[in-house]
């Protein structure tokens, strides 16, 4: 993704134009093949927006979309329906995401008969292998999806988004809506599928632990910007943007006797504050800040802040915690 920028029409109750929702704007992101980025950040962050329009699924007001070195920005409705094929999404509500009247076979195959040649009795057999895959049994292809949990429509979801061997997997909060017994089952199965298959992903989430167990590298947002980016490693260790320490510290169980709150609201991306966005909420904020916009900054981890490297290490993210 380059220059990303995409704003929402705002009315008012009487239909008047009232400005726009800055929801992504200006972000630039690159994930490799075998890679788990992560697009971390609080709800109304944008982060959903963003992987929408990394799929052109939303089409950005500005910016570019290449997979794979393919220009997708550019493309046709109909060469932009093939090249889905190599990028596929995987959505936070498993039980809005399957059509409750196909059956499963059915749900599952429809990719295949969008991006293969598979004759029907080919495709079959690859809806039996591909609910192997994703643990579950043979007997469910003739079911529907309100027959089963949470946990095992998610599964079928999964098995859907993998069944045209796509290049690429967006994850929205791909396990934020299940129980949390089997968050953990759900997302090993994702991430054992993902490295078996050298797939690029990108998991957008909002719970630190899930990330901090599987993200190779993470981009923090906030008010459709990318205020820091760098390796997990780096960024949980060293967190350098205030917003990032804020995040980190808000999780229960960092050393704190509470979880500390990010003091203030989040305010409103129709008017987003001027200068740095984080500046009503940033305990370091001086002057500048509010005036000149920090630029996203560094090599392998950059960081959106006229402080940077001039503040107090922050403490690192506890180890114990796994979400
Ligand atoms: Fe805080 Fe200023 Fe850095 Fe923004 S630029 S995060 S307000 S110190
Ligand atoms: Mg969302």
């Amino acid at each position: 993704l380059a220059g990303i920028r995409r704003h929402f029409p705002v009315r008012d109750a009487l239909g008047r134009p009232k400005g726009a929702v800055r929801a992504v704007d200006g972000v630039s992101l690159r994930v490799a093949p075998g890679e788990v980025l992560a697009i971390v950040g609080e709800s109304g962050c944008g982060k959903s927006t963003l992987g929408r329009l990394a799929l052109r699924l939303l089409e950005p007001d500005e910016g570019n979309v290449q997979v794979l070195g393919q220009e997708w920005t550019a493309l046709s409705p109909r060469a932009l329906r093939a090249a889905r094929r190599d990028a596929q999404m995987i959505f936070q509500d498993p039980f809005a995401s399957l059509d409750p009247r196909m059956t499963v076979a059915a749900a599952i195959e429809e990719p295949l008969i969008l991006h293969t040649r598979l004759s029907r009795a080919e495709r079959l057999k690859r809806v039996h292998e591909l609910l192997a895959r994703v643990g579950l049994r043979p007997e469910t292809a003739v079911r529907y999806p309100h027959e089963f949990s949470g946990g095992q429509r998610q599964r079928i979801a999964i098995a859907r988004a993998i069944a045209s061997n796509p290049r690429i997997v967006i994850g929205d909060e791909p396990v934020s809506a299940l129980d949390v017994s089997v968050q953990a089952q759900v997302l090993n199965l994702l991430m054992d599928l993902i490295r078996e298959m050298g797939l690029a992903f990108i998991l957008i989430s909002h719970d630190l632990g899930v990330v901090r167990h599987v993200a190779d590298r993470v981009a923090v947002m906030y008010l459709g910007r990318i205020v820091e980016e760098g390796p997990a490693a780096g960024i949980f260790a060293a967190p350098a943007h205030p917003y990032t320490r804020a995040l980190l510290a808000a999780v229960p169980g960092q050393g704190a006797a509470e979880a500390e709150p990010i003091r203030g609201e989040m305010p409103s991306p129709i008017a987003p504050p001027p200068g740095c966005r984080f500046h009503t909420r940033c305990p370091f904020a001086v002057a500048r800040c509010s005036a000149e916009t920090p630029e996203l900054l560094g090599t392998t981890h950059k960081v959106a802040c006229h402080l940077a490297g001039e503040l107090p290490p922050a403490a690192p993210f506890a180890e114990a915690h796994t979400g």
